[in-house]
């Protein structure tokens, strides 16, 4: 019998089996008979030794120059650029999304690590005149303390880097709770980190089961921050959890984006989008044209050429070359997107594609899905509301701008949006009044670039924007100085 490769949790600098004695088995999404590893199954106990780790390694790392702190993330940087490929390639493997779109996972890992390792000579703080001689006043920025890492598995590098490496670089220290769909990918890259010369306790790694250890990560009084992507039902859990010691929580959770498509907009070009927003990582991203909002004048036209288009795509597994969609993540998954299109049939929504899993062949061995529309969607369908993470999409119809926007706008989410329009009017309207936290103009709702900021408004987020120069506002602290060099005791507001 093979023994399937073992794999351990990073405490403290060393690699270490979890004290349950439990492990965790990691499998293919596109052919379940492919067991990736075992992935330590960890208890409440290990965290507690890598926090404490945590804890410990901030006292020396806060004090290690910025400038050099970013040296060691450099470094980072290129060896996950030499090794991007088996780094994409094992990411298909755990994921499914297809080999193009894992390299661009990495991708982003690596643009982000360069982008905020450059952080490391700036880190700019503020200087101003006092109102008083011989005074001096500045504002900088210092550390927070032990960062927990709560990571989602539909971008399993990508999101793990916009979270570890500006944590790092502003001089705290991590514990990080990985996917657990998604273990080798984390693996890997805490992998290239340690390896990079990250010293002992700066970066942990702990995998095991969000339900089990989440809680006791996102409450312990010694974690300062909580940097989490997922669902809205467990964000809401970790900002309760950690409320009652007022440490800073940062979420980015679903999302139920709108695409709008003009009476003016070139058709083909909207269609391309629409299937790559929809489709894309088989609708698995929070940023997914889950919705495509069509004028009533294109309606036809373009819905005829977006099922068109989608039925041509090739679902299989990823790392074949000539796939275009890939699997869903696991079993229920997929049982949920199942239950989403029995909800769109009862709610009376047109089906034009899809509608079913796909099975014979290599299908039988993984969860696939076939990529799904529905038409004639109303607004206050469950399928029109609800996040269903998976490759579905819903085709409403829209009588001008205003109702288009409105049915954009109309939604408990707030993360991305698009407009296809030639219209200048309309598309300045539209970068005004659709509330979210990204909009796109000619280009579909994914796709973000890691030197802007990234985020959502209501219930997709809570007002913190990862990515882009603000990411560093959420892991440092303002700290206010004021240098008296005058020798006397001298009082702002009351002197003369
Ligand atoms: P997704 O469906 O995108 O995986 P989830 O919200 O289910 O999103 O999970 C995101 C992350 O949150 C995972 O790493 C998971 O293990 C973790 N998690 C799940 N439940 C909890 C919890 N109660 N506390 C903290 N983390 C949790």
């Amino acid at each position: 019998m093979i023994r399937l490769p073992q794999y351990k949790n990073l405490i403290n600098g060393k690699w270490v089996d979890s004290s349950s004695g439990k492990v965790l088995a990691n499998t293919n999404p596109a052919d379940r008979q492919d067991v990736i590893g075992e992935f330590p199954d960890s208890n409440v106990e290990d965290l507690h030794v890598a926090i404490e780790a945590a804890t410990k390694a901030f006292e020396s790392w806060r004090l290690v120059p910025a400038p050099k702190r970013a040296e060691i993330l450099y470094r980072a940087g290129e060896i996950l650029t030499a090794k991007k490929e088996e780094l994409a390639k094992d990411m298909t493997r755990e994921m499914g999304k297809v080999l193009k779109e894992a390299r661009g996972d990495v991708q982003e890992a690596i643009d982000m690590t360069y982008f905020i390792a450059a952080e490391g000579r700036r880190l700019h703080g503020h200087t101003t005149p006092s109102e008083l001689r011989d005074k001096f006043m500045m504002s900088i920025r210092i550390p927070l303390g032990v960062v927990a890492v709560i990571t989602p598995w539909n971008f399993p590098m990508a999101i793990p880097s916009w979270k570890i490496i500006p944590a790092l670089v502003t001089g705290n220290t991590v514990v990080f709770k990985p996917a657990e769909d998604t273990p080798l990918s984390a693996h890997n890259f805490v992998s290239i980190l340690h390896e990079a010369g990250l010293p002992a306790g700066v970066i942990n790694l702990v995998f095991g089961s969000g339900e089990a250890i989440g809680p006791t990560l996102v409450s312990h009084p010694d974690v300062s921050i909580v940097s989490f992507t997922g669902s809205t039902e467990v964000g809401r859990i970790i900002n309760q959890n950690a409320a009652s010691s007022f440490k800073r929580v940062s979420l980015e959770m679903g999302g139920k984006n709108g695409l709008i498509v003009m009476e003016d907009a070139d058709v083909d070009l909207a269609v391309d989008g629409a299937v790559w927003g929809g489709f894309g990582t088989s609708g698995q991203r929070c940023t997914a044209a889950s919705r495509v909002i069509v004028h009533e004048s294109v309606y036809d036209e373009f819905l005829e050429k977006f099922v068109q288009r989608t039925k041509s795509l090739n679902v299989g597994n990823g790392l074949e070359l000539q796939t275009d969609m890939g699997p869903c993540i696991n079993e229920s998954q997929l049982f949920k997107v199942e239950k989403y299109v029995q909800i769109g049939k009862q709610e009376g929504a047109r089906l034009m594609c899809g509608g079913s899993r796909l099975d014979g062949g290599n299908y039988d061995q993984g969860f696939f899905y076939a990529p799904t529309i529905f038409a004639e969607v109303d607004r206050r369908m469950r399928i029109a509301r609800e996040e269903i993470f998976g490759p579905v999409v819903s085709v409403l119809r829209a009588r001008n701008l205003e109702d288009a926007l409105e049915i954009a706008n109309d939604t408990p989410y707030g993360l991305s949006s698009a407009i296809y329009t030639h219209n200048l009017n309309y598309a300045f309207r539209a970068m005004r009044d659709l509330y979210t936290g990204i909009t796109y103009v000619n280009s579909s709702t994914i796709g973000a670039e890691v030197h802007l900021p990234f985020g959502g408004t209501k219930q997709t987020g809570n007002g913190h924007r990862e990515g882009g120069p603000t990411v560093i506002d959420l892991f440092t602290e303002w700290k206010t100085i004021y240098v008296d060099f005058s020798g006397k005791l001298q009082k702002a507001q009351i002197d003369e």
